[in-house]
């Protein structure tokens, strides 16, 4: 057998990053909806690094190929290019359901399908994990306490939502999706687990979709002032995506079925945000030709309608009952993600004329 896992081992290196060999017994077979996108593509990775069967369900609508190419034809992996809108049956033991756009511009750009595919996408996610006996995990967020008036939020508290304004289609929508899942487990008996994902920023993130993070980095990369919504004295705090990664794990592999905040609990206002990735840039500028932070200024635009003012995880739960906390800090995190965009602006560069 030991030979038979170093041929198999050694036959994919080359092509494909390391996996390990998991015995029949522990090896699971997973869907990852919106599995091409920032957070799913890097759940993909930690999952078939772990040995498992990854099928990635994507519409494509904000997430994109290249997060996942590195997989295409490894025998573990599958992309199956579906909207979760419609219905889907395959057979699974376990299912991420990440499927939804995340960022303002994305989820406000078509508010109908930001509700279709919160509410009938994962009602059919939870009939797919009914029919099959699938655990499912739904990817709930800190929106869904709104513009809190409980601060720091933990998961007792109910939220404060405006169900008609702009962030309904996504906060409502959430919220109706956690509904769905505790009515799934009640009455039918499905597993559920529900993560209250707070901001996550890393590499993979889109550099069009208008988050703070993206944003201010791009900003500075190419001597853009850097555009503060508001006065920059709302709050948010933000965590390194491999620690989310790690976290969701731990959650679906857990007993726990009531909902769960992940999270960094380190809080800063945006103009402090701002004035620490101008700098961290500044730091880095010797790295790339792309960088050239003199110009770069910060800009004040007017307030973003219905804006949390204040969001800060409270993150006791995860770590008591998962032993969870997040371990990248803040500044580490910050200057890989610098790296990640100033090579994806190298990389535009270099193709705009082929
Ligand atoms: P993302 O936009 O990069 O990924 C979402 C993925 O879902 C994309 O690949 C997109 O193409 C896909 N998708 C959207 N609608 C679909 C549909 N109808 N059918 C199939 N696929 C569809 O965003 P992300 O940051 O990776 O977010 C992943 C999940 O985590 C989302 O559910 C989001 O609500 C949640 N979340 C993220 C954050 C964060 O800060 N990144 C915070 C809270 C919650
Ligand atoms: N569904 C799915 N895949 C499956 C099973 C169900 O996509 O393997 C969808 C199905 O189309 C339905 C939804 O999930 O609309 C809810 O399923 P459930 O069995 O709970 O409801 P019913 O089909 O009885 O209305
Ligand atoms: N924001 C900002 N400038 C930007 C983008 C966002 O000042 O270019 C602010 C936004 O108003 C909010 C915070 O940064 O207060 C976080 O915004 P993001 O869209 O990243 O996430 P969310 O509002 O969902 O937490």
């Amino acid at each position: 057998l030991r030979e038979k896992i170093r041929d198999l081992e050694q036959s994919f290196s080359q092509k494909y990053p390391p996996v390990k060999f998991l015995s029949e017994k522990d090896r699971k077979r997973i869907l990852i909806t919106g599995g091409a996108g920032f957070v799913g593509s890097h759940l993909t990775d930690k999952l078939m690094m772990d040995g498992h069967e990854v099928t990635v369900v994507d519409n494509f609508f904000t997430g994109r190929k290249r997060n996942v190419e590195h997989w295409i034809g490894h025998e573990n992996f599958e992309l199956i290019n579906h909207d979760v809108v419609e219905p889907l049956y395959i057979e699974v033991d376990q299912i991420y359901h990440l499927a939804s756009p995340a960022s303002p511009p994305n989820y406000m750009y078509n508010p109908i399908k930001t509700l279709k595919t919160n509410t009938i996408g994962t009602l059919n996610m939870l009939g797919l994990a009914k029919r099959v006996g699938a655990r499912l995990l739904l990817a709930s967020t800190s929106e869904v306490y709104g513009d809190p008036e409980v601060h720091p939020q933990n998961e007792e508290y109910w939220g404060h939502v405006n169900p008609i304004g702009p962030r309904a289609c996504y906060d409502e929508g959430k919220r109706v999706a956690e509904t769905m899942c505790y009515a799934y487990m009640k009455q039918e008996g499905v597993e559920v687990r529900v993560a209250r994902i707070f901001n996550t920023f890393g590499s993979r993130m889109h550099m069009n979709d208008g988050r703070v993070v993206s944003n201010f980095i791009l900003q500075a990369l190419q001597g853009e002032p850097l555009t503060v919504y508001g006065s920059g004295s709302q709050t948010r705090a933000f965590q390194y995506v491999s620690d989310l990664v790690n976290g969701l794990v731990l959650l679906m592999n857990s007993n726990i079925s009531s909902p769960v905040n992940l999270g960094n609990p380190e809080e800063h206002t945006i103009l402090e945000f701002a004035r620490l990735i101008k700098s961290l840039v500044s730091k880095a500028s010797d790295r790339s030709k792309y960088m050239s932070l003199s110009r770069s200024q910060i800009q004040f635009l007017p307030e973003a309608q219905d804006d949390p003012q204040r969001r800060r995880p409270d993150i006791r739960k995860a770590n008591m009952m998962l032993g969870w906390e997040p371990v990248v800090p803040l500044e580490e995190g910050l200057n890989k993600t610098i790296q990640y965009f100033s090579r994806e602006l190298e990389h535009q560069a270099n193709n705009q004329y082929i």
